[in-house]
């Protein structure tokens, strides 16, 4: 990381109100009119909480996907609330009411599509398989393109 980008995000974390590992973290800066906030990198003003996503996990969000909050706050910045996905995806409502989703490692063919996809985009395995529930290993599989047995 070039000196200038480091001064850049730490600007942007500086912007962040950092609560509880748990809590919601609201953005401090500059709001879009649609309420969410905003932040100038790489030439152009981009949405404040997947800035946030790509500067604590390295990964950068992939065309046709959406960052998404868990906590259904628009200005939240933690990380650990957001996470890149359709946004179709109904994952964390189906985690929240306790399905087997995870367990027996039924994906969706779109879950799979999107996992590949935000792999090829710096997604770290672990990040996924907490996401989805699943096993690292079978990030790791989907990742090499084998097949999870049913
Ligand atoms: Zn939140």
């Amino acid at each position: 990381m070039s000196e200038t980008v480091a001064v850049r995000v730490t600007l942007f974390w500086a912007s962040v109100q950092h609560g509880k590992p748990d809590e919601c973290w609201p953005w401090l800066g500059y709001l879009e009119k649609d309420g969410y906030g905003q932040f100038f990198w790489e030439g152009r003003m981009r949405p404040a909480h997947e800035l946030a996503l790509t500067f604590t996990t390295g990964e950068t969000r992939a065309q046709g996907l959406d960052t998404c909050h868990s906590c259904n706050n628009p200005l939240c910045c933690n990380p650990g609330h957001l996470r890149f996905d359709t946004r179709a995806s109904n994952v964390a409502d189906a985690r929240a009411a306790g399905t087997i989703f995870g367990r027996t490692g039924k994906l969706s063919e779109t879950d799979l599509a999107t996992i590949r996809t935000r792999l090829a985009h710096g997604a770290r395995q672990q990040d996924l398989a907490d996401q989805y529930g699943v096993s690292n290993s079978l990030i790791s599989m989907i990742k090499t393109g084998r097949r999870h047995a049913a």
